[in-house]
């Protein structure tokens, strides 16, 4: 996979150089490359922001160094002349779709990402509708807060989604059983000592009978996704439920309908 990341600060990127993306760039699994947009102004100051048409506070990213960096990137993405699928242009923004697990699995199928960091009050709107002629365009949210710049949301993104890349990360197994993969938050996890100040690791794991330790850990993820992400329960697709799922929930005050999972009473 290539990517392509634009930023007015692209030390910012300079973690992913660290640790399994690294070692996939490396490696060659991922194609990075970070590009500083002020290469692409033409003017002495390097300037990249102007006041906001109609007022109001704060800068506004210039639409043509924008330009010419996607327009740059695109380029450099297609030299390889296979003229496959368009790229995906993803430009984070509080004001996008919310980045989710699902997302990062469609993302992580494609063969060219390029990443738009903006910094002070956004990017000239413009620049996302000129973009469309060449990239399937998709404003991105980390979540509903506000950064000072797209570069920590790259960061989280590009971490999510190069994992997922086949052979990213060592054994594909450690994949399938995370948070998130199938609805569910992920179970309890412990490790050498079985008995740490005073606190004992769940007998059942020790136990060696890997039928009923499954059956714990499932019962495990209801049980936290009920506490922490009741929302995520709630629209759990009931027909991935088991018997046992059902007796666990209804043990957790939870009926099970016929298209919902719902908190009884
Ligand atoms: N004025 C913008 C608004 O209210 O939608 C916020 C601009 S923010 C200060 C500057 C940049 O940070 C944005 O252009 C975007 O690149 C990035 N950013 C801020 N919050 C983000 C979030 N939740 N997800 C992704 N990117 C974010």
């Amino acid at each position: 996979m290539r990517i392509d990341v634009v930023s007015i600060f692209p030390e910012y990127l300079a973690a992913l150089d660290l640790s399994l993306i690294g070692k996939a760039r490396q490696d060659g699994l991922l194609d990075l490359n970070v590009h500083d947009l002020r290469d692409f102004t033409t003017d002495r100051h390097r300037t990249v922001d102007d006041t906001p048409y109609g007022g109001g506070a704060g800068m506004v990213m210039k639409a043509e160094p924008w330009a010419q960096a996607l327009a740059s990137v695109a380029e450099a993405g297609n030299s390889g002349g296979d003229g496959g699928t368009r790229p995906v242009l993803i430009v984070p923004s509080p004001a996008g779709a919310v980045f989710t697990q699902t997302m990062a699995y469609e993302l992580a199928e494609e063969k060219h990402l390029v990443f738009a960091c903006g910094r002070y009050e956004g990017i000239d709107e413009r620049v996302l509708e000129w973009s469309g002629e060449r990239f399937d365009v998709r404003p991105v949210s980390l979540g509903d807060y506000v950064l000072n710049g797209g570069e920590v949301a790259v960061l989280a993104m590009v971490e999510a989604i190069g994992r997922l890349v086949p052979g990213v990360v060592g054994n594909p197994e450690s994949l399938v059983e995370e948070s998130h993969s199938d609805g569910l938050l992920e179970y309890p996890v412990y490790t050498k000592p079985s008995s740490w100040r005073d606190r004992n690791v769940p007998d059942i794991l020790l136990s060696g009978n890997h039928g009923k330790i499954a059956q714990w850990r499932r019962e495990q993820q209801l049980q936290r996704t009920a506490v922490r992400r009741p929302d995520l329960l709630e629209k759990f697709d009931v027909s991935q439920l088991t018997k046992a799922d059902k007796a666990a929930l209804a043990a957790m005050g939870y009926d099970v309908m016929k298209d919902r999972i719902q908190l009884r009473g």
